[in-house]
């Protein structure tokens, strides 16, 4: 198979998804566990918000032709009330922000612009009609979808839910991802590997990182590297949503993940990729499950997933809009790469945002290296030299 670019690779697992989903199970869930799930109805608002035209200042409320001038205070009004009386020519009410409009009003002073002397108040200044006024119904109407279905829940929506009456709301169930670790020098955590053993950590970082993205992980145990072993435990991986193996990829005499999905019926639709860490990584489908054979190393398999497995989770969770924010950061040095593959390398964003710097690492192996860092920069596959203070970016860890 020819080896695709980043964009062509993301692309594709994007298009394959989207194309085939299902439409997710649903159940509900109370505001306090709604951030971070995706909605499953669409919802609107319950009424005009806001209710009633509201001031946004602290300030009087007057008719707007009656300035510049010197008004007589009628009374004042603050949010959670009503003013009962009218505006009328050459008055002003106090207002609060948050505070409903008074009748006869049709603009906000704000305090800072006025004088007030006794019960009167003086205003040198003119206002136009509407000025710090939130009109009733400016932000959303009563009846108005707010929110579609498909959108991952943020701080925002949940407050928004709130603010419309909502305590409890459909969403679609998390997509259980089952997650295999391939490799005859895998040993569990709390197991004494040998020198020429590994504990088993990428089975731990995926398991985190699927949580983290929304998905129900299921840890599998450890795939031998052969194919009869391999092949019964990627039958039962292939009965969840989305299937992950981490290593067997490559071209080794051990590495049978492939051979076993193809005996599987698998499809595949890529099998190498131009980035670094992660050249070789499987993407496919057997039957109904989406699958990615990660590359082993760990900063291979922890990467592949946060730039295509991560989409295509979000994807089976029912969400619609997905992003890979990647902003733009100044380099503290100059930085050189061979050309040819995207590279996403560890490096530390300064406390702004700013900045970066690569973080020295011993390659795809070095987990110590990757936990100093707080984001990888990502080296174009065109572009071999970055001057320092030159813009490069950055995907967030
Ligand atoms: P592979 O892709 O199977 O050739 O593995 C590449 C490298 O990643 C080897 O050095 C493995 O020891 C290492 N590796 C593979 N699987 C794991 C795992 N589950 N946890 C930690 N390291 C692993
Ligand atoms: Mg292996």
């Amino acid at each position: 198979m020819v080896p695709l670019t980043f964009a062509e690779a993301r692309a594709r697992v994007l298009a394959e998804v989207r194309g085939t989903r299902k439409t997710p199970a649903t159940e509900e869930a109370g505001l306090d566990r709604a951030a971070g799930r995706v909605l499953a109805e669409a919802v609107a608002a319950d009424r005009d918000s806001p209710a009633v035209a509201r001031s946004v200042r602290d300030g009087y409320a007057v008719r707007a032709a009656d300035l510049p001038g010197e008004l007589r205070i009628i009374g004042e009004v603050r949010a959670g009330e009503r003013f009962t009386g009218t505006v009328g020519a050459g008055q002003a009410v106090e207002i609060m922000t948050g505070a409903p409009i008074p009748a006869g009003a049709d603009a906000v002073v704000m305090v800072e612009h006025t004088r007030r002397v006794g019960e009167r108040v003086h205003i040198n200044r003119a206002a136009e009609p509407n000025q710090f006024i939130n009109p009733k119904g400016c932000e959303a109407a009563a009846h108005e979808v707010v929110l579609e279905a498909g959108k991952r829940l943020d701080y925002s929506d949940v407050a928004m839910l709130a603010a419309f009456g909502r305590s409890r709301v459909k969403v679609y169930a998390r997509p259980r991802v089952a997650i295999i670790a391939t490799g005859d020098e895998i040993v569990e955590v709390d197991e004494a590997p040998k020198e020429f053993q590994i504990r088993n950590s990428n089975a731990r970082s995926l398991e985190a990182q699927v949580a983290r993205a929304g998905g129900e992980p299921q840890v599998l145990p450890v795939a031998r590297d052969t194919v009869e072993h391999t092949r019964e435990i990627v039958a039962r991986g292939l009965e969840a949503d989305l299937l992950l193996l981490s290593g067997g990829v490559s071209a080794g005499k051990y590495d049978v993940v492939e051979e076993v999905l193809a005996g599987l019926g698998a499809e595949f639709f890529f099998d190498r990729v131009l980035i670094q860490p992660g050249q070789p990584l499987v993407f496919g489908r057997a039957g109904q499950t989406f699958f990615f054979g990660l590359p082993g190393n760990p900063s291979s398999t922890m990467v592949t997933f946060e730039v295509f497995a991560r989409a295509a989770l979000e994807l089976l969770a029912g969400q619609e809009e997905i992003v890979l924010p990647m902003p733009l950061a100044r380099l503290t040095r100059e930085f050189r790469h061979r050309a040819g593959l995207t590279r996403f390398l560890p490096a530390r964003l300064s406390a702004d945002g700013s900045e970066v710097t690569p973080v020295g690492w011993h390659g795809s192996g070095d987990v110590p290296a990757l936990t100093r860092a707080n984001a990888y920069l990502v080296a174009d596959a065109g572009r071999p030299e970055y001057a320092s203070g030159e813009l490069i970016r950055v995907l967030m860890k």
